[in-house]
């Protein structure tokens, strides 16, 4: 019959631990996820400020980078090493580096902590491409970065910092995730490049709040120069709409291209059918479809989608053409000197 665990002898360490995840050596609580029932050769136990223990083979160790060198002083194969780190911290770099596919399946780090009776649950078979929610565990997970980066720092695990950012891809994080994690790490070369991808419509002027918050109180300056990027083409997109639909500003004169359309087939051009003899409302039609192309993918020039978008919204090569001229000059007035990247 099985021994109750409170019955018991307290085992060393972690040697005997592992059979039992909630089992306690003193106040050390063992992670779950890291007490593999060891039967021969040198391990360590790698343990929190708030006494969680992790348990790992000495060569898995050495391998993320872990320092065992001046751990074992006496001939038992095992020997602890204390990490000034809390277990949260511990917990995402070992799991990012030995154990990723924990976090690919999960839908929170609510268990990162060692809970046995619930730890298993965060495993479901959960496909990212078609969970929404994913992009919260990649949220969850940041929100624990600047400790754990700083921790990685100190113990030297540099290879942390690259699984995290990989791990990120793998979790369909948003570029404003992907900019606030490397922010997070100084690292300007990425953040410029993912700031870049954060001007669609879908990113500009939208960074989720725990983001913002996370950019305020580790990196400040970061949230400052992509606030200031997004103002501008925030500013710019309005600017552009104003000029598509009521002042080009630019030395185009839209005055009276509907003569030759309102001649022709007798009736005028369909353009001009469709909006009841209005070439404003025409003209209306074509830059909300033209903005909407742009928008969508932070174009600064006239291109072939946004060509093909004015021509469906008029529906008359003619019009088409003298919309496109005019909108590509207003777009080389108002965007060509526009930033595409952030200004550190
Ligand atoms: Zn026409």
């Amino acid at each position: 019959m099985e021994t109750p665990a409170q019955n018991r002898p307290l085992p060393r360490v972690a040697s005997d631990l592992v059979q039992d995840p909630s089992l306690t050596l003193g106040p050390i609580v063992m992670h779950p996820w890291f007490s593999p029932i060891l039967k021969s050769g040198e391990y360590i136990t790698l343990l929190s400020t708030d006494q969680i223990g992790y348990v790992l083979i000495s060569g898995t160790a050495k391998s993320i980078g872990i320092n065992t060198r001046s751990a074992f002083k006496s001939d038992t194969p095992s020997a602890i090493i204390r990490w000034d780190a809390s277990s949260d911290s511990i917990t995402l770099i070992l799991t990012t580096l030995l154990q990723p596919h924990r976090f690919l399946q999960s839908q929170s780090h609510s268990h990162l902590r060692p809970q046995p009776s619930e730890s298993e649950s965060v495993r479901t078979d959960t496909n990212p491409n078609s969970n929404p929610k994913f992009s919260s565990t990649a949220i969850s997970l940041l929100k624990l970065l600047p400790e754990a980066l700083a921790v990685s720092q100190t113990y030297k695990i540099p290879k942390f910092f690259l699984k995290f950012t990989s791990l990120l891809l793998q979790l369909h994080a948003s570029p404003l995730i992907l900019y606030t994690a490397y922010a997070l790490a100084r690292d300007t070369p990425n953040c410029k490049r993912y700031s870049s991808e954060t001007l669609t419509e879908a990113h500009l002027g939208c960074i989720p709040k725990p983001l913002r918050r996370i950019l305020q109180t580790h990196c400040p300056r970061y949230l400052i120069a992509l606030d200031e990027l997004h103002l501008k083409w925030v500013e710019a997109y309005e600017e552009l709409q104003y000029c598509f639909t009521k002042n080009l500003k630019v030395n185009i004169k839209l005055e009276g291209y509907g003569s030759i359309c309102k001649k022709r087939f007798g009736r005028g051009c369909p353009a001009y059918i469709s909006t009841n003899h209005s070439f404003t409302r025409l003209r209306q039609i074509a830059g909300e479809a033209a903005l909407t192309v742009i928008k969508s993918n932070a174009y600064r020039f006239m291109c072939a989608e946004i060509e093909e978008a004015i021509h469906e919204a008029t529906r008359c090569e003619t019009c088409a053409h003298r919309l496109i001229n005019a909108f590509d000059a207003v777009m080389r007035h108002v965007m060509s000197d526009l930033r595409t990247t952030i200004a550190l």
